[in-house]
């Protein structure tokens, strides 16, 4: 992939046959990348970029800063988020199975290895995609009969640049991990948002439609879900 070096910044450029330069900025290191259409030449991409410089710079300042506020140890008392809340871990050791509990504002995790963090990560880890998985079944059986919709399968995994995804001709949905850490109102959101692709795979005027007719407001909590960290321009929920 040809590279353009500008200022600090080293932009990796992708020709294809799109019609718009669409620019986008990854985190862990606010890595930029930018697509551009087949024909376009190298100084007008070029030229875009400096006009984007400021922009640049802001999204990594954000997804540094967000990197950073998201690094956790995994130790006892840290903080961690689950549904949109603050929890305190209290971390026990156990012998038989690992486990992980929420009690009022505290989240008990009984490991084997209470000092190995990434065992503790790992307990916490699949309490959320327990949670998750309880969740998203109940949301889709609220919505499946409403809609006329029948999803086949979902998943739930981590993503780095997506809250969730729908591959329409499957009927299969995915969901981002740390929709757990988020409000309840989020993840309700996003799986309808999904599941609305099933009958529209874009994010045209038909599929805001069905979004007003499923979810009415589902633009307060996409709202919600964009002031947390995004990373790209063209976000799409
Ligand atoms: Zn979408």
């Amino acid at each position: 992939m040809p590279i353009i070096q500008l200022a600090e910044q080293e932009i990796e450029i992708i020709q294809k046959r799109i019609k718009n330069l669409h620019l986008s900025v990854y985190p862990p290191k606010g890595q930029v990348k930018v697509s551009a259409p087949t024909h376009m030449n190298q100084d007008t991409i070029r030229a875009f970029l400096i006009s984007k410089l400021p922009w640049i710079r802001k999204q990594q300042e954000k997804i540094l800063a967000q990197e950073r506020e998201s690094h956790r140890d995994y130790i006892n008392r840290e903080s961690h988020f689950f549904r949109g809340e603050r929890v305190l871990l209290n971390i026990s050791k156990t012998s038989g199975a690992h486990s992980t509990e929420l009690k009022h504002k505290t989240l008990e995790v009984a490991v084997r290895h209470p000092d190995d963090p990434e065992s503790v990560k790992r307990a916490i880890e699949q309490f959320y995609r327990d949670h998750l998985n309880d969740e998203i079944q109940k949301i889709i059986a609220k919505y499946e009969p409403a809609m006329n919709v029948k999803v086949n399968e979902f998943g739930i995994k981590k993503m780095k640049t997506k809250w969730g995804t729908c591959n329409y001709q499957a009927k299969r949905i995915w969901v981002n991990l740390e929709l757990a850490k988020k409000p309840p109102e989020c993840l309700e959101y996003l799986v309808v948002h999904e599941m609305v692709h099933i009958i529209e795979p874009s994010h045209n005027a038909r599929f805001k439609a069905l979004m007003d007719k499923y979810y009415p407001s589902w633009r307060v909590v996409r709202d919600e879900l964009n002031r947390l960290p995004v990373r790209q321009e063209g976000w799409e929920y």
